[in-house]
C-alpha cells in the first residue's frame, strides 16, 4: 500500500483525493442519449467506491461532501455495494471530540470477499496469473512456463485460468494484460509477440468459465497500478522498457485509447534516422536503440561502456518524450524497465536531456522518475479493469 493512500480514520474528506478513474463510463449511445436510471445507480456507486478505493475509511456523511452526492443517494450506493461484497462497515467513526453528538459508521472496501483474476501476458518466457483481493494484495498465483519458441495459445491461457480456479477461489471478474493493441477490452487487434491477430480473447474465456472478463493493454495496466498503488497522480506519462519501448497515457485521470486504441504504441516511431535497421525495416525506431535485449547486447559487446551506453539511452528516451511532453503539458513522467537499465545513470541522463528540451516559462520542469512497483505490477494494475468492469454490471 502506497503512502499517499495510507489509511487515517481521522482524514479530512475534502482532503481525501478519490479516483474518478474506477467509474465505468455512462452507457450513451450520443449526445442527445437520455441516461438510463440503472446508468445512474451505476455511476452513483462506482463514484461511492472510488472514494474508498483502496483503503481509505470514510463515512456515508463524508462520502456524501467529497462527491457531492445527497446522504440518500450515498447510503443506496452504499446498501447496494454492501450486498455486494465491494466494501464493509468497518467501526464506529472516531469522537471528532466535540460532544457527545452521534457518531457515523466507517465504510471501507472488503479485502475479504471479492476476489480479482487478472493474467499477465507481458513477460518473456512466461505467462503469469494471480488470485487478488481488493487491496492488490496476491491469495494465489501461478504461471505457465514457454518453449524455446517463446510462443502460447488462447488454449495456454485457458489451463492458467483453470489452474488459478482450482484454488477454490470464486472471482467476479478476470482481467488480461496483453503487450499489443487490443480493441473494446475484448479483441486483440495485435499481439507483438505472436501471429495473433484481431484474435477475440474475452468471449471464449467467458463461454468457458462463465465469468466476466475485460482484455487491456499492459501498459494501461502497469500505468493504472501506478496511479493506484503508485505514486502517479491524474496526468501521467507512463513508459514501460521491456522486450520493446511502450508507453499509456492518463489526462486527467482519463486513459486515453485513441482512434485506433494504439495510444502508446510507440516501439517503431524512429526516433534517430541514423539508427540500427529495426525488425520492422525502418531504421532508428525506439525499440531497436532502447529496447532491453538490444542494450543488453550493446552491452555485453562493450563491458567497460555500460555507463555510456544507458546514459545514452536515457537521452534518446527523453529526446523522443520532449514533443509529447510540450503538446500535452505532461509534468510527470514514470519509467518501468530492469533496474540494469532504468537505473540512475538513465534517469539522470533522461532528466537532463528532457529539461533542456522542454523548460521553457511556459512548461515547467516535467520529471522523469522510475516506477518505484515491483515485478507484479502489470497483474495489480489489471484489478482497476476488472473493478470498472464488475461497478459497471451491478
Ligand atoms: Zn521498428
Amino acid at each position: 500500500m502506497s503512502d499517499r493512500n495510507a489509511v487515517t480514520n481521522t482524514e479530512s474528506p475534502s482532503a481525501a483525493p478519490f479516483f474518478p478513474i474506477i467509474t465505468p463510463h455512462t452507457a450513451t449511445n450520443g449526445i442527445n442519449s437520455t441516461i438510463r436510471p440503472i446508468d445512474m445507480r451505476r455511476n452513483n456507486a462506482s463514484l461511492v467506491f472510488s472514494t474508498l478505493f483502496p483503503d481509505r475509511q470514510l463515512s456515508r456523511a463524508d462520502i456524501a461532501r467529497a462527491t457531492g452526492l445527497s446522504r440518500v443517494v450515498v447510503s443506496e450506493a452504499a446498501a447496494t455495494l454492501i450486498s455486494k461484497g465491494f466494501i464493509r462497515e468497518v467501526g464506529p467513526q472516531p469522537s471528532s471530540g466535540k460532544g457527545p453528538g452521534k457518531r457515523g459508521t466507517l465504510l471501507g472496501t472488503n479485502p475479504e470477499r471479492l476476489r480479482l483474476l487478472s493474467i499477465d501476458l507481458s513477460q518473456p518466457h512466461l505467462i503469469q496469473g494471480a488470485i487478488l483481493n481488493l487491496f492488490g494484495q496476491t491469495i494465489t498465483r501461478a504461471e505457465i512456463t514457454l518453449g524455446a519458441s517463446d510462443q502460447f495459445t488462447v488454449s495456454d491461457v485457458d489451463d492458467l485460468i483453470a489452474q488459478l480456479l482450482r484454488s477454490g477461489q470464486h472471482p467476479v471478474g478476470i482481467g488480461i494484460a496483453a503487450p499489443g493493441v487490443v480493441k473494446n477490452e475484448s479483441n486483440v487487434l495485435s499481439y507483438t509477440y505472436s501471429q495473433w491477430h484481431n484474435t477475440d480473447l474475452r468471449e471464449p474465456i467467458e463461454q468457458k468459465f462463465g465469468i466476466p472478463t475485460t482484455v487491456n493493454n499492459d501498459a494501461a495496466s502497469a500505468l493504472m497500478a501506478e496511479r493506484c498503488f503508485g505514486q502517479g497522480g491524474p496526468n501521467l506519462l507512463f513508459i514501460q522498457l521491456a522486450r520493446g519501448v511502450g508507453s499509456a497515457l492518463l489526462i486527467n485521470d482519463m486513459r486515453v485509447a485513441g482512434s485506433n486504441y494504439a495510444v502508446g504504441e510507440i516501439g517503431h516511431i524512429p526516433a534517430r534516422q541514423d539508427g540500427p535497421q529495426c525488425s520492422c525495416g525502418r531504421h532508428g525506431c525506439l525499440d531497436a536503440i532502447i529496447g532491453t535485449p538490444v542494450l543488453r547486447a550493446r552491452m555485453q559487446g562493450h563491458p567497460s561502456d555500460c555507463e555510456r551506453i544507458i546514459a545514452q539511452a536515457g537521452r534518446d528516451l527523453a529526446a523522443a518524450l520532449s514533443m509529447p511532453v510540450a503538446m500535452l503539458d505532461i509534468d510527470d513522467i514514470c519509467v518501468y524497465g530492469p533496474s540494469d537499465i532504468v537505473n540512475d545513470t538513465f534517469i539522470s541522463a533522461a532528466q537532463q536531456q528532457l529539461t533542456r528540451d522542454t523548460t521553457s516559462v511556459l512548461h515547467p520542469r516535467t520529471i522523469i522518475r522510475r516506477c518505484q512497483i515491483g515485478g507484479d505490477i502489470v497483474i495489480r494494475g489489471e484489478l482497476i479493469p476488472i473493478l470498472q468492469m464488475s461497478l459497471s454490471r451491478l
